[in-house]
């Protein structure tokens, strides 16, 4: 039988680097570190030899459409496809940043959203059947899509919602943000906020078209939130170590085969959230 592979993007530290050290203890398959400096992901598989375990590393910057186009062929022609897929890799600016919140909110998305979508454009029709994908949201997308005008909670919760209607979407926060008229125009005062609103809603949108398209693969594709997390985005106040932030999004990638459920969903500490 071939040899089974896991990816997770931005693994050389925080929750990524703790979901491949639950993975390599957990799944049955080779599982890729991948990180966009390659010096900082060879220290990452260092990190974790040492403790026993053996990932094995490929670049990838998800901003980078030629990194991920190499990437998708490398995975592509040494293991046929991918069996599990987890997009972790984002950014977020500290509270009190002084960049200007248009800027912020051109840089957030730019990473949270269209490189995310970028990559799962390359790599979804890799994913195998029985595959498993996994996108890091956060309560933040929630949050922010209450705070979002009536019209538009309607488009991100509706079924009918197309990928180009919510690119359009996100492409219209950063321009509004970057003529100051966002408020007016019905969104949040959070950047960080609206990126993981458009990544929930682009994963339920993509679970549904995999359902219909290749509805006899079972595959399952779900966003999630680890929860607040001490890493380096999130600071050392949080609740959570990397390792206990992994548990969700690993839950999620190791679905055992046949299970049908959830597909499409927003999970927090393993279950179902409310859209
Ligand atoms: P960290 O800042 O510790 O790690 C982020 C990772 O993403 C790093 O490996 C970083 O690489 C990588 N990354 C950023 N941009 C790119 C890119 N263009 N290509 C490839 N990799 C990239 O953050 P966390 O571990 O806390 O966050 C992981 C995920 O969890 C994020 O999506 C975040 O939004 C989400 N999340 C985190 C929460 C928390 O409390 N920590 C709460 C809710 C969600 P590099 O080292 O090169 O910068």
């Amino acid at each position: 039988m071939s040899v089974k592979v896991a990816i997770v993007t931005g693994s050389n530290k925080g929750i990524g680097l703790a979901i491949v050290r639950a993975l390599c203890k957990q799944f049955q398959g080779d599982v890729y570190i991948t990180s966009r400096d390659v010096g900082r992901g060879e220290e990452a598989v260092k990190s974790l030899s040492s403790e026993g375990l053996n990932p094995k590393f490929h670049q990838l910057d998800i901003n980078d459409l030629s990194s991920i186009t190499a990437a998708a062929a490398f995975f592509k022609k040494k293991y046929g496809g991918v069996d599990i897929l987890i997009n972790n890799a984002g950014i977020a600016f500290k509270e009190g940043d002084q960049t200007p919140f248009a800027v912020q909110a051109e840089v957030i998305l730019k990473t949270n959203f269209f490189a995310t979508r970028d990559l799962l454009t390359h790599f979804l029709p890799l994913i195998k059947a029985g595959g498993r994908v996994v996108n890091v949201s956060s309560l933040w997308s929630a949050w922010a899509l209450k705070d979002c005008s009536p019209a538009l909670q309607q488009r991100f919760r509706s079924e009918d919602i197309t990928e180009d209607e919510l690119v359009r979407l996100m492409q219209r926060f950063v321009t509004e943000s970057q003529k100051g008229k966002h408020k007016e125009d019905g969104w949040p005062e959070k950047a960080y906020g609206v990126s993981k609103t458009g990544l929930t809603t682009l994963s339920m949108i993509q679970a549904r078209r995999l359902s219909k398209e290749r509805p006899n693969d079972g595959i399952l594709l779900n966003a999630c939130c680890p929860g607040w997390v001490r890493t380096d985005m999130a600071g050392d106040k949080a609740t959570k170590s990397p390792d206990e932030g992994a548990i969700t999004p690993v839950y999620l990638a190791l679905l055992p085969p046949g299970t049908t459920e959830p597909q499409g969903k927003f999970i927090s500490e393993k279950e179902v959230q409310p859209w």
